[in-house]
C-alpha cells in the first residue's frame, strides 16, 4: 500500500506477541492482494477483467473484496459521490499528468468520467447466499481503494489481534490508525497527529476508534503554477486545486480513512454539509482549507467539526 506499517500490542510473552504480529501482517498482505491496483494479479484486477469479458454477468468475489466495496459504497452514498471507489480512470489520468506535466484534454476527461459511477455497482444481485459474495458492474468499471484501503487494512489487522485476545493494540498503516482498547492501566493511546496546518500537532488520547488524515500536502502535480492533488473530484474529473488537509476520528479506521478522502473533496464544494456527514457516522474532523504551510495567516479557513474527542 505504499507505506510503512507499525503494530504495537500488549501480550503475555514474546512468542505470543510475535505470532500475533505475524498473523496481523499476513492479514494486511491478504487485504493488499485483494485490493491493490499496483499488482496486475490482485483480485480486484482479475474481477475487473471478468466484468469486461462477460458484460452484465455477476462475478464471484472474496468476502474481503466484498466488504471493502460495501464500506466504500456507504461513504460514496453519504458523500454524494465526493468519495467514489470507481474513480480509477480519473486517477489514472492524474498519474499520466504526473509523468507528462500536461493536463488531459476535456474530451479525454469526459470519456474517463463515463466509466466512473459508484451507483452502478451492485452487490450480491439476486443471491441470497451471503457466503458467496457477488458483484455486478458495467464493463470497463475500475476500482481504486487508495482512499480507504489503508484504514480497512489497519482494522483487519487489529481484528486479528483482538481474536487472539490482544485487544489492547494499535495498528498504524501509512499514517492512518486503527486504535484498539486502551493499554493496561491507561486511559487510551496518546497520538500526536499532524493536521497539515504548519507544524501543528493535535494530541489526542483515544481508544477503540480509527484516525486518518488526507489532503494534498504531500502528493500533487503542478501544471501552469496550479497544484493538482492526487485526490480527484469525480464531478470535475481533475485533482483538487485548493490546499486542504483533513483529519478524521471515526468509530473505525476504514470509516476514518474514507471520510477523510470524502471530506477533502466535499470541503472544496459549495454548500457541502460536512457536519451532517460526520454526525451520521459519529465522527469528528479537523479541516484546514485554503492554507499552505508557511502561508498560515493569509486566508485560513480552519474548522473542527463534530464533537472532537477530549
Ligand atoms: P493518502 O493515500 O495520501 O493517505 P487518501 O486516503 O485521501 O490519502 O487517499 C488518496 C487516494 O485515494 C488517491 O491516491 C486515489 O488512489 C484515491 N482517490 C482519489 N480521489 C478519490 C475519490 N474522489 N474517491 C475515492 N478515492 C479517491
Ligand atoms: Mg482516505
Amino acid at each position: 500500500m505504499g507505506g510503512e506499517c507499525r503494530i504495537v500490542l500488549y501480550a503475555p510473552d514474546r512468542e505470543t506477541a510475535r505470532d500475533a504480529a505475524i498473523a496481523a501482517f499476513d492479514r494486511i498482505e491478504a487485504v493488499e492482494q485483494a485490493l491493490s491496483d499496483w499488482r496486475a494479479n490482485s483480485e480486484v484486477r482479475q474481477v475487473e477483467r471478468a466484468l469486461s469479458a462477460r458484460p452484465g454477468e455477476p462475478v464471484e468475489i472474496s468476502a474481503t473484496l466484498g466488504e471493502a466495496i460495501d464500506r466504500s459504497i456507504v461513504v460514496a452514498e453519504a458523500s454524494d459521490g465526493a468519495f467514489d471507489p470507481t474513480v480509477a480512470p480519473l486517477v489514472e489520468l492524474w498519474r499520466a499528468t504526473q509523468r507528462s506535466g500536461v493536463l488531459p484534454a476535456d474530451s479525454v476527461v469526459e470519456a474517463a468520467r463515463t466509466k466512473v459511477g459508484w451507483s452502478r455497482i451492485q452487490r450480491s444481485p439476486g443471491s441470497a447466499d451471503a457466503s458467496r459474495p457477488m458483484l455486478t458492474a458495467p464493463a470497463g468499471t475500475r476500482f481504486d481503494f487508495g482512499g480507504i484501503g489503508k484504514g480497512f487494512g489497519a482494522d483487519e489487522a487489529l481484528e486479528v489481534l483482538r481474536e487472539r485476545g490482544m485487544s489492547a493494540a494499535l495498528v498504524e498503516l501509512g499514517g492512518d490508525f486503527a486504535v484498539g482498547a486502551a493499554p493496561p492501566g491507561k486511559a487510551g493511546w496518546t497520538l500526536a497527529i499532524a493536521t497539515g496546518l504548519g507544524d501543528e500537532r493535535i494530541v489526542l488520547t483515544l481508544e477503540s476508534c480509527g484516525v486518518a488524515t488526507s489532503g494534498d500536502l504531500e502528493r500533487f502535480v503542478e501544471v501552469g503554477g496550479v497544484r493538482y492533488s492526487h485526490i480527484v473530484d469525480p464531478a470535475t474529473g481533475l485533482g483538487l486545486t485548493m490546499p486542504i488537509a483533513v483529519t478524521v476520528v471515526a468509530p473505525d479506521a476504514a470509516l476514518a480513512d474514507g471520510l477523510a478522502s470524502a471530506i477533502s473533496v466535499a470541503a472544496t464544494r459549495d454548500g457541502a454539509d460536512l457536519a451532517s456527514l460526520l454526525e451520521r457516522f459519529d465522527a469528528a474532523a479537523r479541516v484546514v482549507v485554503g492554507t499552505t504551510p508557511g502561508d498560515v495567516d493569509s486566508s485560513p479557513r480552519i474548522s473542527t467539526i463534530g464533537p472532537w474527542p477530549e
